[in-house]
């Protein structure tokens, strides 16, 4: 299922060289955030977290998503309604034949996921995650 569409160009403020991020990844990690990857549905462990936390890039540890937002979509992908102000960025995706919204973080530019219309409120966004993308980091 990998593209060839690579991550957003930059600049951003956490940034390595190819070799950096492929030694810093494991390769699942490595092919989402830094390949545009996605993961088969129904794979991620994050499916079944639901203790109270957030949800972190596995590339830098930027703070993207709060458990509070986490909702069951049925895609098979971790998804949420809203990301934390500032951490998630989009481009126009135009692969696949299709034109989506991807989502990347903002600090590294690591390649997250999409973002599609049909969340539930407040928002009405459906923010769909590769969990490899993440790491979750439970509340102290
Ligand atoms: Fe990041």
């Amino acid at each position: 299922m990998t593209s060839q569409t690579l991550p957003p160009a930059g600049p951003f403020p956490v940034s390595k060289t190819d070799a950096a991020w492929q030694d810093a990844l494991t390769p699942k990690q490595y092919a989402v955030l830094r390949r545009h990857d996605t993961e088969y549905p129904g794979t991620s462990p994050l499916l079944q977290e639901h203790r109270e936390g957030v949800f972190v890039c596995a590339g830098c540890g930027q703070e993207l998503f709060v458990s509070e937002t986490k909702f069951e979509s049925g895609s098979g992908w971790p998804s949420f309604y809203d990301a934390r102000a500032g951490s998630v960025a989009t481009t126009e995706d135009r692969t696949l034949s299709m034109r989506r919204v991807e989502i990347h973080c903002s600090r590294c530019g690591g390649h997250l996921g999409h973002l599609f219309p049909d969340g539930p409120l407040p928002t009405g966004q459906r923010y769909c995650t590769n969990g490899a993308a993440l790491t979750f980091k439970p509340l102290e």
